[in-house]
């Protein structure tokens, strides 16, 4: 069997085995082209983090991985993300990453992928989280873009045959950083659009962005017969706290009750703060008994819920109105808002920190 190929003019030899060598190269070029493609397609964070990790788990046939991220714009620690797998992470724990930590800096200005063991040996000692090699990583890889770390992703255990060794090649680490540069592109991009569409001090989405979302959904909904709900949800008597206590009083108000909204809530649906005191929630895939669950949820949590401000105790309580589309009498979303709306007027007309289902007989308000 000829070995051997013959290549251009030169008459340079190559060997099968460098062929070989250069067509894996090839695949491995036009697959970081369709991971490229498909990260780049995802701007929802959690998606991406997931889409993320699962590429890494079957590129580099790991059993599992995990990332830490910051969890926002502004946030000053790396923070591992939810959707890790194959780790077993301890819940005394916190697992967090100051992002002024020596090991940051350190994966920042080296950009490669480091064993546990080659980072205990190439760093001091103190510099090597525990966060980190309790997960006991195959490999610790940084998501470089430009000057700027975006992620430290993780690597599970690999899967092996029983003739190979569990070693990363120079090759393979080359190729994880590759993969891990195109994740940072689209990890910026989505942080891009996290920060365009988000509110900085509620953390929940602005009103462009929530419109946007539930008539994106509303004609999933329709399509597939499945019901959506909305509820509006107005502070009662919000003034009061900034007339008593001053505006700063009134902010820790509006971030307590977004941060109980949004832990009463599920991944799937979505919360925005529609103004200044008044919010907005999407629920997918929710009929009305159940939106009336999760309205009076919300409703007793907020009621129920210690609130001191300088050692000032506070009774807060919020109004709901609630609109639900069954998912076959076509509606657009502006028309379900309004509904919604209406019906929280109804709750604030009938007493406050109350939930009112709106139906056909829910009247137009007479005064906002
Ligand atoms: P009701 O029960 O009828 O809803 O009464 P309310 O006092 O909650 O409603 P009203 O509309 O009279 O007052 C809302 C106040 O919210 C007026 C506005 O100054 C204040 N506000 C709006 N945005 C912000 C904000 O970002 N921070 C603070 N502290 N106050 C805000
Ligand atoms: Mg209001
Ligand atoms: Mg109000």
């Amino acid at each position: 069997m000829n070995k051997m190929k013959q290549e251009g003019k030169n008459n340079k030899l190559i060997s099968e085995a460098q062929i070989e060598e250069y067509e894996k190269k090839l695949y491995d070029y036009g697959q970081l082209i369709e991971i490229s493609k498909s990260l780049c397609s995802v701007l929802e964070f959690s998606t991406l983090i997931e889409s993320i990790l699962y590429t890494c788990m079957c590129q580099m046939r790991v059993l599992g991985a995990g990332m830490f991220v910051l969890k926002s714009f502004d946030s000053d620690c790396f923070t591992l993300d939810n959707n890790y797998s194959g780790f077993d992470p301890d819940t005394e724990l916190e697992y967090t990453i100051p992002t002024s930590h020596p090991l940051i800096s350190y994966l920042c200005e080296t950009n490669q992928a480091y064993t546990i063991d080659e980072l205990e040996s190439n760093l001091d000692k103190t510099v090597l989280l525990k966060q980190i090699s309790s997960l006991n990583p195959s490999l610790v890889v940084p998501l470089k873009l430009k000057n700027h770390l975006n992620g430290v992703l993780l690597l599970g255990d690999r899967i092996m045959l029983d003739d190979e060794n569990c070693y990363y090649t120079d090759y393979e680490r080359d190729q994880i950083i590759k993969i891990a540069s195109l994740a940072s592109i689209a990890i910026n991009n989505a942080s891009l659009i996290e920060q365009t569409t988000t509110d900085m001090m509620t953390h929940l989405k602005l009103k462009h962005y929530f419109f946007t979302v539930l008539a994106e959904k509303l004609d999933f909904c329709a399509l597939n017969k499945m019901p959506i709900s909305v509820l509006m949800l107005d502070i009662d008597f919000f003034k009061k706290f900034n007339d008593t206590y001053g505006h700063a009083c009134g902010d820790f108000v509006l971030q307590k009750v977004s941060k109980t909204i949004f832990e009463s809530i599920r991944g799937q649906d979505l919360a925005g703060r529609y103004g200044g005191e008044e919010f907005v929630v999407m629920l997918y895939n929710t009929d009305a008994d159940a939106a009336m669950m999760v309205a009076e949820r919300i409703r007793k949590n907020i009621a129920e819920q210690e609130l001191i401000y300088e050692n000032n105790k506070m009774s807060l309580t919020i109004s709901i109105g609630v609109s639900v589309f069954d998912g076959y009498n076509s509606v657009n979303a502006k028309d379900l808002v309004e509904l919604a709306d209406r019906a929280l007027y109804q709750s604030k007309e009938n007493g406050r920190n109350r939930v009112t289902l709106a139906d056909e007989n829910t009247p137009p308000p007479t005064k906002k």
